[in-house]
């Protein structure tokens, strides 16, 4: 039976894989999420029928209950609030590894130098994870406010780590972990994830969210040692690896080393960088669309104001109408356009843009100077020219969308507001830039009247 059981954690591991693998392109992630399904499906089962499994009752019970709230939560959440639901997920998945290395000790089940070390590492890590992303979940959720900043933080956040290391010392070299240590252990390593993330501001946050995936993995790999699970170690590190990858990622695209985020957060109000020079011009709907219908060449442009407005159908029923009319149609997309990785790859498929008309920056940052009109939709930091200029700028070096390159540039966005940065945008104020004002939806709902009308 044992290595039956073995063999069938191993091969879910191997779907695990393949279904991340899959998932690295738009048109077969969603094969690749049914088979990361299929291979949660297949360790779950196998779990019980495990040697030694017990209270088969409340395994049921939990998995009722989780698997509910989680498909019910997966249906109603809108496409804008996904960051919270993926960290307070990522942190039930900490909280997991670390009851698991709590049960662990308490049973007695921790023996020997290596189980010992892995159990408390997973421990440590786990309870980081999970009450770090509980204040993520917190904050991006408009529960908990502001960044809260201790006075001497950096200090605290020390002082804490070295409590934390030398009870994560005193536990290993031990005779048995059990006790006042233990308990203390995971109070403070649950206080280390508060403190830590607390100070953290909104434009930080998904970095961080991303950071706390990559801590759970890891934390699951070592309890999956422990439990001698395969799949729990082989998921457990898939998980780290690409959470790691993808927090280098984002803080690449987003110019914040990571350092920078976790001990000197910006809270996401800097204004800083040269003040931009010209005036705003209005463009009207009717303006907008006689750009577009004559133009050759158009590169549509979303951001996070597309999200929030949903107005992603209106947007690719606007695209089908000056394809119809014989002009070139393209979709440019910055790696963190929106609120989190994938966000308008994710809206535009919805709507069911073609995947060949979406482009990366690297792709596409070369054409923009080939295009008449370049239509940005909510879209404002991953368009800022002063990111490529302004050395003053806390913009400075981050790859951006070079709109400004085109003949002419329309900028849709409700008013003065600016993105998540808080910096200004002297794209703005371009000499060839024009502001069509009103919320994306009916915005480009009035343009797509005008279009109408010119094609009559
Ligand atoms: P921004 O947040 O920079 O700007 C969004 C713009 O949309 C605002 O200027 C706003 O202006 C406008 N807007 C808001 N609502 C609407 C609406 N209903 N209709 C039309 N426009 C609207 O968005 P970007 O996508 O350009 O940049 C993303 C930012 O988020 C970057 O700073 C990035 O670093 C950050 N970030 C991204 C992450 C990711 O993974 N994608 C993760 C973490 C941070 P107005 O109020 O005038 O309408």
């Amino acid at each position: 039976m044992m290595p039956l059981i073995q063999a069938s954690y191993f091969a879910a591991a191997i779907l695990f894989i393949l279904g991340l693998k899959a998932m690295s392109s738009p048109v077969t992630a969603r094969r690749g999420i049914q088979w990361a399904g299929a291979g949660m499906l297949l360790a779950t089962l196998v779990t019980f029928a495990t040697p030694g499994m017990q209270s088969f009752a409340l395994m049921i019970l939990a998995m009722a209950l989780g698997g509910g709230l989680a498909g019910y939560l997966g249906r109603v959440v809108k496409m804008t609030d996904m960051p919270q639901m993926v960290a307070i997920y990522n942190g039930m998945g900490g909280g997991a590894a670390a009851a698991i290395a709590a049960l662990e000790f308490s049973r007695g089940h921790v023996q020997g130098f290596t189980v010992t070390l892995l159990a408390v590492l997973g421990a440590l890590i786990g309870s980081v994870a999970f009450s770090g992303s509980c204040v993520a979940f917190a904050k991006l959720q408009g529960i908990m406010k502001k960044a809260h900043r201790l006075p001497a933080q950096n200090a605290v956040n020390l002082v804490l780590a070295l409590a934390v290391l030398g009870l994560a010392v005193k536990l290993v070299a031990g005779p048995f972990p059990l006790g006042r240590d233990l308990a203390l252990f995971f109070v403070l390593s649950l206080v280390l994830g508060v403190v830590l993330t607390s100070p953290i501001g909104g434009a930080d946050m998904p970095v961080v969210i991303s950071l706390l995936n990559a801590f759970t993995g890891l934390a699951v790999g070592f309890e999956g040692y422990v439990l001698g699970n395969p799949a729990l170690v082989i998921a457990g590190i898939v998980v780290g690896a690409s959470g790691t990858l993808l927090t280098q990622l984002m803080a690449k695209a987003m110019n914040r080393p990571i350092a920078n985020v976790i001990f000197t957060p910006i809270s996401g109000a800097a204004q800083a960088g040269e003040a931009p020079i010209g005036t705003m011009k209005e463009a009207s709907a009717m303006d907008a669309a006689a750009m577009m219908r004559f133009a050759q060449k158009v590169i549509i442009v979303p951001g996070y104001g597309m999200a929030v407005a949903g107005a992603q159908h209106k947007v690719w029923e606007m695209a089908r109408l000056l394809q119809e009319a014989g002009i070139e149609v393209k979709f440019a997309i910055h790696p963190v356009a929106g609120r989190m990785p994938g966000h308008m790859n994710v809206l535009l498929a919805e709507a069911g843009v073609p995947y060949e008309l979406i482009f990366d920056l690297e792709e596409i940052n070369g054409e923009f100077a080939t295009a008449d009109v370049a239509l940005v939709i909510g879209a404002n930091d991953v368009v800022n020219p002063a990111a490529r200029t302004d050395k003053s700028s806390p913009l400075y070096g981050m790859p951006i969308l070079n709109v400004d390159q085109a003949q002419n540039v329309i900028v849709n966005k409700r008013g003065k507001g600016a993105g998540y940065s808080g910096i200004e945008n002297t794209l703005f104020y371009g000499e060839n830039t024009r502001l069509l004002y009103g919320s994306a939806q009916q915005a480009i709902a009035g343009v797509i009247a005008e279009i109408k009308t010119l094609a009559g």
